[in-house]
C-alpha cells in the first residue's frame, strides 16, 4: 500500500484535482494484483495539503485579526469560501456536493467567529493561529475526498485530527508516535482493509486532548511520512510541481539535471541547504522505516521522478549527486594562542552556542583557531562577546556555504582536485569534508556563490563523460 501526498500546487485548482484523481485512479490500477495477493486493500491512502497559498492566505487573516481589521479578515475569509464551493461545484453534483458545501461553509463560519474574538483581544496564541491554519487542509481533504468519490473511487475522509495525535507545541508540535500509531491501526487500517481511499489533510493534527495542532510550514510531507510509517506503507509518493530534486538550485546553475535517486543521507544533506522540494523531517519516519520516498510531478506523472531509498549494497555508484549552496552565513573565527588545543576548550566554546540556542553548521580548526559558521544571526552580539571572555574572535558576515553531497564521494579518489580546479581562483574561507565523505563543503563569499556553483556543475554535471554517463545509477 503506498501512501500518495498531492501538495497545494497539485490541489489548487479544479484541473489539478482532476489530475490528482487520474493519478491515483492509475496507481489503484497498478496496485490491484499486488494487493490481492497479498490479500490486503489496494489504497493508497492520499495525504493533501491546502489549495495552494490558502495556508499563507489564513495566517495573514490571523493577522488582520489580530490587528483588530474584522472587515479585512472576514472578507478574504469569504474569498477562500468562495474559491473552495467553486471547486467543490466543478468536480462535485447532487447531495453530495450539498454535503461538501455545508462542511466548508461549517469551517468558515467557525472561522468567522474565531476572527471576531481574535479581534477583540488582538492577541492571536499559537494555538488559536493553529485553528486558523488547520482549515485549509480540513477543507481541502474533504473536497479532494468528495471529487474523488464522485467519479467513483471509494474514498473516505478522514479527520486529521483523530489521526495524528502530537505534543502542544502550537505552530511546530511533534507527533507522539505511540498514540499515532495506535490510532492509525484502529481508524485508517480498517479503511484500507475494506478497499477504502482513506484521503486526510497533512500538516494537521491534536493532542491528546482533542486541540487542533500543526507540524510546522511544509508539513503536509512530514504527515505523509508519519502516515506512511505508521501503517507500514510500501512507499511515500510526494507528488508536487516540480520532476525531482535536481543536481542544483535552477535559480543559480540555468541547466541542472534531474537526480533520479539519491540516500536517504544525500536528501538530509541536500534538504539541509534549502532543496525546498523536500521538508528535512520527512525523512525522519520513512528512514527509521526504510520506507522509499518518490518525488513526482504531479503535472507530468509519466516522468520517473526522484527516488530516496537506501542504497542497495551493489552495483557502482557515481560521486556527486547534487551541489548546494547557502546564502547569508556569518562565518565567526575564533583565536586562542593559549588554550585551544587544551581539554574542555571545545567544549567551552560550544557552550556558548548552546546557550544563545544558535546551531553552528560548518566547523573548521587549526592548532590556533576555530571557525564556525552560523546561518542564524540574531544572537551574534552576545556570542561574539561571551566568546570574547576567553578567546578573540573577528565575523565575516555575507558569506556561503557550498556544498557538495554524494554518499560515494569518499570513494572517488579524483573527486577532491577536481573540485580544486573548477574553483581555481576562487577565493575559499573554509573546506571541510567529514569522515564519512558524505559531502564536501566549501564556505566563500557569498558574491562568489553563484561563479562557484557555475562551475562545479560544469565540472561535475556538463562535461562530455558527465553526458556520456546514462542517468545516475545506484
Ligand atoms: N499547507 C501547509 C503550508 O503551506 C502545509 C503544507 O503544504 O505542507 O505550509
Ligand atoms: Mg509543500
Amino acid at each position: 500500500m503506498r501512501v500518495m501526498k498531492f501538495g497545494g500546487t497539485s490541489v489548487a485548482d479544479a484541473p489539478a484535482v482532476e489530475r490528482l484523481i487520474g493519478i491515483v485512479k492509475a496507481a489503484r490500477e497498478r496496485d490491484q494484483a499486488a494487493a490481492q495477493e497479498a490479500g490486503s486493500g489496494i489504497g493508497p491512502v492520499v495525504v493533501v495539503s491546502a489549495l495552494g497559498g490558502a495556508t499563507d492566505r489564513l495566517l495573514g487573516i490571523a493577522k488582520a485579526a489580530q490587528a483588530g481589521d474584522v472587515s479585512q479578515a472576514t472578507q478574504q475569509l469569504y474569498e477562500l469560501l468562495e474559491r473552495h464551493a467553486a471547486m467543490a461545484e466543478t468536480l462535485t453534483s447532487g447531495s453530495r456536493r450539498e454535503a461538501l458545501l455545508d462542511a466548508i461553509r461549517g469551517e468558515i463560519s467557525g472561522l468567522i467567529g474565531l476572527v471576531r474574538a481574535l479581534a477583540v483581544l488582538k492577541d492571536v496564541s499559537p494555538r488559536s493561529k493553529d485553528a486558523m491554519a488547520a482549515a485549509g487542509e480540513l477543507m481541502s481533504s474533504r473536497l479532494v475526498a468528495a471529487a474523488l468519490e464522485e467519479t467513483g473511487v471509494p474514498a473516505a475522509w478522514m479527520d486529521a485530527r483523530r489521526a495524528i495525535i502530537t505534543d502542544g507545541e502550537h505552530t511546530r508540535a511533534l507527533p507522539l508516535t505511540e498514540e499515532t500509531n495506535a490510532r492509525l491501526a484502529e481508524r485508517v487500517q480498517p479503511l484500507i482493509a475494506a478497499g477504502r481511499v482513506p484521503v486526510l489533510g497533512g500538516f494537521v493534527g491534536a493532542t491528546s486532548d482533542g486541540i487542533t495542532t500543526t507540524l510546522g510550514r511544509g508539513g503536509s510531507d512530514y504527515s505523509a511520512a508519519i502516515v506512511g510509517a505508521g501503517l507500514g506503507a510500501s512507499e511515500i509518493e510526494i507528488w508536487t510541481d516540480v520532476d525531482g530534486m535536481l543536481t542544483a538550485d535552477p535559480r543559480v546553475v540555468p541547466t541542472p539535471r534531474l537526480v533520479p535517486r539519491l540516500t536517504f543521507e544525500e536528501a538530509s544533506e541536500l534538504a539541509y541547504f534549502g532543496a525546498k522540494v523536500l521538508h528535512p523531517s520527512t525523512i525522519l519516519p520513512a528512514v527509521t522505516h526504510d520506507i522509499p520516498v518518490r518525488i513526482i510531478n504531479s503535472r507530468r506523472p509519466e516522468s520517473p521522478g526522484t527516488l530516496i531509498a537506501r542504497a542497495p549494497a551493489d552495483g557502482p555508484r557515481s560521486g556527486l549527486v547534487a551541489i548546494a549552496c547557502k546564502r547569508h552565513v556569518t562565518v565567526i573565527n575564533i583565536t586562542s594562542s593559549r588554550m585551544l588545543m587544551a581539554y574542555g576548550f571545545l567544549r567551552r566554546l560550544f557552550e556558548v552556542f548552546e546557550r544563545f540556542r544558535t546551531a553552528v553548521d560548518v566547523v573548521t580548526t587549526s592548532e590556533v583557531s576555530v571557525s564556525v559558521t552560523i546561518d542564524d544571526q540574531s544572537q551574534l552580539d552576545v556570542i561574539v562577546e561571551a566568546l570574547s571572555a576567553f578567546a578573540e574572535v573577528t565575523c565575516e558576515r555575507d558569506m556561503a556555504i557550498v556544498c557538495l553531497v554524494g554518499e560515494n564521494l569518499g570513494s572517488d579518489a579524483g573527486a577532491f582536485g577536481k573540485m580544486l580546479e573548477a574553483l581555481d581562483g576562487v577565493p575559499l574561507r573554509m573546506v571541510s569534508q567529514a569522515a564519512l565523505r558524505r559531502n564536501v563543503t566549501f564556505v566563500l563569499r557569498q558574491a562568489d556563490v553563484a561563479e562557484a556553483m557555475n562551475r562545479l556543475h560544469a565540472a561535475f554535471f556538463e562535461t562530455v563523460e558527465a553526458a556520456a554517463e546514462p542517468a545516475r545509477s545506484l
